[in-house]
């Protein structure tokens, strides 16, 4: 897979990419990041990417030029499954969806900043807004890094062993269960005793009464 971020601030993204789960992806050759500096697309003297909001209003609005330039640029390139927009008012991110954008092959990742983007791109360009929360941060840089990292994670040979993603809360419409490690006993708080027996069927049918349970409690306090 490859995925195209484009953005204002390039260097929040400096260390992200460059550890853990997501970097054996990359190392491995299973997904290539490509980061674009917004700035490096636009046409004025001083690399202005932004200009004031027409109809007046505080904060500045990141300009239509540079954005579809770039767009256009990595479009000429190879063919594209999604353009993605992140955005407060976007279709709000879930499990299913990370899913079903790991199985694609080219993605652009647009980051907005300030006020946002001028409203044509968004016309224009993009198929798909994605919020990753009903709040506002400053930038779509921390939004795009954790869409990256939920669909990253997914796609077959990133993760070590390859089922554990399977069993991640949400992957089945469970949470996933309660999990320990050494010691069993630490200052006196015991780990559950069946976790210890070695009896995998009885291992099992605990994990998916914990999951169901926290399942349940999850949905009653939802409706509360
Ligand atoms: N004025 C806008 C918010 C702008 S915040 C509004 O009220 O909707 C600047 C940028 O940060 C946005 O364009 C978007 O790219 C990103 N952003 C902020 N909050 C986000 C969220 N919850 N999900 C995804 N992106 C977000």
């Amino acid at each position: 897979m490859r995925i195209d971020i484009i953005t204002a601030l390039p260097s929040i993204f400096n260390s992200i990419f460059d550890t853990s789960i997501l970097h054996r992806g990359i190392k491995a050759g299973i997904v290539s990041i490509h980061i674009h500096d917004l700035r490096n697309y636009s046409n004025h003297k001083q690399n202005k990417i932004d200009d004031y909001s027409f109809g007046g209003g505080a904060g500045m609005v990141l300009k239509p030029e540079p954005l579809a330039k770039c767009i256009r640029t990595l479009k000429e390139g190879r063919k594209y499954d999604k353009v993605i927009f992140m955005s407060p008012d976007g279709k709000q991110l879930n499990q299913k969806t990370s899913n079903k954008l790991s199985q694609l092959k080219n993605i652009i990742i647009i980051c907005g900043r300030y006020k946002g983007i001028d409203q044509r791109i968004r016309d224009l360009f993009v198929d798909l807004e994605i919020s990753i929360g009903e709040y506002v941060v400053s930038g779509g840089e921390l939004p795009a890094a954790i869409l990256c990292d939920s669909i990253i994670r997914l796609i077959p040979g990133v993760m070590n062993n390859e089922t554990s993603a399977l069993f991640d809360s949400f992957q089945d419409n469970l949470l996933a269960p309660p999990v320990y490690t050494r010691p069993a006993n630490w200052e006196g708080n015991k780990v559950p005793e069946v976790l210890l027996s070695g009896n995998e069927k009885e291992i099992n049918t605990w994990r998916e009464q914990k999951s169901m349970i926290l399942t349940e409690n999850r949905e009653k306090k939802e409706k509360s």
